[in-house]
């Protein structure tokens, strides 16, 4: 029962870029906005930076559900994304922001190109009738078609993410014409949903690799690059089979937020990395390890499709815990 988990280091993040949509299947699910500003928000990062120029224990970031925060801001943003990652903020995903105007999105995007941002990156989850049930928001399809025909005509480069689900393969070729809509795009790449979030509420939904391999060449030939790792649950199982883990070793999570803030600004990184890694353990532990948990709540007759490990890991836990109800454990604080 339970597993090791070693901390490397610590990702930290902030519910300060406002998420402005509501989508049935977001894989955050329980979304904590903070109101405290991006200053203080940095001013903790750089805390651990200059713990980790002493210890090696690594840094990561994320400031946010969105891109929407102003101008200032997002310069900050920028900086700290460069002393975090050591390189620079190239990319802008136009999820949760607000539906700003046509002239609206050229002065916001002009604004973070003289920043350094070069591509934008839209997500669309089916065609038009598709993504606007999914992410709750009517127009949303058309709104991402014209925000990124005025970044092309900025000079930014286009991506497009498309996520696939069953009722989606009867309009592909609808959608995918609609996404040729967009001028100047340099890539788009097909995924499927991931197990996160309330993204677990539409496994009736998920794909069988049939389903994948019956699809217009079209589509096929923007599947993600490591679609050849995509497997069924059934083909996961045996994977974990023959790859046994050995022990977790990963980031401890820290989430600032409105009442957590002012704590985590007088701590020491001492202090804040050993809190975590005592709860974080306690997490791991409360959970079987992965071959237990492939061995008993894995299903061999299962032959949806999942993209990662980690998305049956977190299907695994699912279970283990609907099975075991007087258990709980600090999910957030794991990987699954
Ligand atoms: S835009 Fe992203 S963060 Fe916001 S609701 Fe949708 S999936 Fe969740």
């Amino acid at each position: 029962m339970g597993r090791d988990f070693e901390p490397v280091g610590v990702s930290i993040g902030a519910g300060i870029g406002r998420c402005s949509n509501q989508c049935r299947y977001c894989q955050l699910a329980y979304k904590k906005p903070a109101n405290f500003s991006v200053s203080r928000y940095a001013a903790v990062v750089d805390k651990f930076l200059d713990y980790k120029a002493k210890t090696g224990f690594d840094v990561r970031q994320w400031l946010g559900y969105s891109y929407d925060f102003g101008a200032d801001d997002f310069g900050l943003f920028a900086a700290l994304h460069r002393r975090v990652f050591d390189c620079d903020l190239k990319v802008l995903l136009l999820g949760g922001l607000p539906l700003m105007t046509g002239e609206q999105l050229a002065g916001w995007f002009s604004q973070r190109r003289n920043l350094g941002s070069e591509s934008v990156i839209a997500s669309f989850y089916g065609s038009d009738v598709n993504h606007d049930y999914l992410s709750s928001r009517k127009g949303h399809f058309d709104w991402l078609i014209s925000a990124q025909n005025v970044a092309a005509r900025l000079g930014l480069k286009n991506y497009q993410k498309i996520f696939l689900t069953k009722p989606v393969l009867p309009y592909v070729n609808e959608m995918l014409d609609r996404l040729e809509e967009v001028d100047s795009v340099s890539g788009r790449f097909a995924y499927l949903l991931f197990y996160r979030g309330l993204g677990r509420r539409f496994e009736d939904q998920r794909l069988t690799m049939e389903m994948l391999e019956s699809q217009p060449e079209r589509l096929k030939a923007m599947y993600r690059e490591e679609n050849t790792k995509w497997r069924s649950e059934k083909d996961w199982l045996e994977w974990e089979r023959v790859n046994p883990e050995a022990s977790v070793r990963g980031h401890l999570s820290l989430i600032l937020t409105d009442r957590n803030i002012g704590l985590m600004e007088k701590m020491s990184c001492e202090e804040i990395v050993s809190d975590l890694t005592v709860r974080t353990k306690a997490a791991y532990h409360a959970v079987p390890g992965r071959a237990e948990l492939a061995e008993k709540y894995g299903d061999r007759s299962n032959e949806k499709v999942y993209m990662l490990m980690r998305d049956m890991e977190c299907l695994w836990a699912d279970r283990f815990l609907k099975a075991n109800p007087n258990i709980t454990v600090d999910r957030n604080l794991t990987h699954f």
